[in-house]
């Protein structure tokens, strides 16, 4: 029967997916594990750290693990430190919701030149992710360019351009905020392989661009159609004809300001140029290289796994056949789906997961397993000193406590400090 589940992960899918099953099942026991120290994976290294009205959902899933049936395990990395095959013979069910940690490549010559970061050693620089926290990221010369339109680009551009007065108030981290309050930087260019009704950034993230104290959009009106094309599905041309409508806005705009952030439309990366680091930007079609000496790719990431844990399939993700990997072993959010849609995307998607998982189990006559009940020595047996959820409030203590005036916190951001910080 189905009573202990284990959850891979403790990012807004997994904890969605808790969320469903004990809405059905108040009696389930469900343990979270994370390899990190520290619980909400994609709300606190990858959600923007000026955008904390979106990691307000941590309130609801701070209510889910006070509520008694589920557990946070973290410091603990499953497929390597505890191989799956241990945890799925302690619980009845595991499901895995590991995100998406790898950025893809570009494939083009130059990209491991020093001056090119992934979206997410660079966002997980910015936002204390203890694997990036020490990148120290090349901003040393007038321009940069960001490769992508996505809304992963757009949050770069305007980290990169925002005053320290207009990101006091967020969770910046001291090392990225003293970092980015002395970069030399006048032009931003935010590089689109195609057209500006297909860059995929949503409107209100496009908005925001234009409401910075120090920078201004750059938009070429001859790149801009006057209208649409046809043929567009009636909620997508929504959002596209509010685009352009702010695109049009942008490029009617003369006023100047200290940093410029060029929209380049139809500009496909073909090599990154330099000796010993990046220089310049090779775009196809055009002859001269875009002089730059940061280069930052925002073009989407694929799931990788160790240990033995299931290996992702040629589009980055764990094969599943509606969130079921195999007996026993479920997959949601971006491992599942690919790294799409918003936060609230993962609640549909996690429910119909954990609907999956009860019906799986329906009349399932097996005893259950001994889960959360062996797991504590289970652990020990392995040498391994996993962070509980006592353990992350200390650390949440620490952090609430360091923070600058007006921030809600200064995040511990090495692995050291935050397991110390733990133990009390
Ligand atoms: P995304 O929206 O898929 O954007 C990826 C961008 O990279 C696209 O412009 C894509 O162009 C481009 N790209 C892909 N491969 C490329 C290549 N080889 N060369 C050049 N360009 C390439 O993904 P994302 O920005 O990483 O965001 C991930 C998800 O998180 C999205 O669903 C996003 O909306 C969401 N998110 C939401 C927020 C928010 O709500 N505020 C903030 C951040 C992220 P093509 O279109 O041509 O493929």
């Amino acid at each position: 029967m189905l009573h202990h589940i284990a959850i891979v992960g403790s990012g807004p899918s997994g904890l969605f997916c808790a969320d469903a099953l004990l809405r059905q099942r108040p009696d389930l026991k469900i343990d979270v594990f994370d390899r990190l120290p520290t619980p909400y994976g994609l709300i606190r290294f990858g959600v923007a750290p000026d955008h904390q009205g979106t990691k307000a959902v941590t309130r609801q899933f701070d209510r889910l693990f006070g509520g008694g049936s589920l557990r946070f395990i973290g410091n603990v990395g499953i497929g390597t430190e505890l191989p799956l095959a241990r945890l799925m013979e302690t619980y009845d069910a595991v499901i895995l919701a590991l995100g998406a940690h790898a950025d893809r490549s570009l494939g083009i010559p130059g990209e491991d030149l020093p001056g090119r970061y992934g979206s997410m050693a660079f966002v997980g620089w910015y936002n204390g992710h203890p694997d990036f926290r020490d990148i120290a990221p090349l901003l040393d010369r007038p321009a940069a360019a960001v490769i992508g339109q996505g809304n992963v680009a757009v949050d770069i551009a305007r980290l990169l351009g925002k005053t320290a007065q207009e990101l006091a108030a967020s969770d910046l981290t001291a090392h990225a905020m003293a970092a980015l309050g002395s970069t030399a930087l006048t032009d931003i260019h935010m590089i689109g392989r195609r057209g500006p009704v297909e860059a995929s950034f949503t409107t209100a993230e496009l908005a925001e661009l234009g409401r910075l104290e120090n920078l201004r959009p750059v938009v070429a009106k001859a790149d801009l159609p006057e209208a649409l094309p046809a043929g567009l599905d009636p909620a997508e041309a929504r959002v596209k004809e509010k685009n352009l409508a702010l695109l049009h806005e942008f490029a009617a705009r003369t006023d100047e300001k200290p940093v410029k952030l060029h929209f380049r439309f139809h500009s496909a990366p073909e090599a990154l140029l330099g000796t010993g680091r990046v220089e310049a930007l090779k775009l196809k079609g055009s002859d001269a290289p875009l002089s730059t000496g940061t280069v930052i790719s925002a073009i989407g990431y694929r799931t990788e796994t160790q240990g033995d844990l299931p290996r992702a399939n040629e589009r980055g993700l764990l094969e599943n056949d509606e969130g079921r990997i195999a007996p026993g072993l479920y997959v949601v959010g971006w491992a599942k789906r690919g790294p799409s849609g918003t936060i609230p995307t993962n609640r549909a998607e996690a429910k119909a997961v954990a609907d999956r998982i009860l019906a799986d189990y329906n009349g399932d006559a097996r005893p259950a397993r001994a889960g959360s009940d062996a797991i504590d020595a289970l652990l020990k047996q392995q040498g391994l000193a996993a962070i509980d959820w006592a353990g992350w409030k200390r650390i949440e203590a620490v952090e609430t406590a360091a923070a600058r005036q007006g921030a809600p916190r200064e995040k511990l951001a090495d692995w050291t400090g935050l397991r110390q910080a733990a133990a009390g």
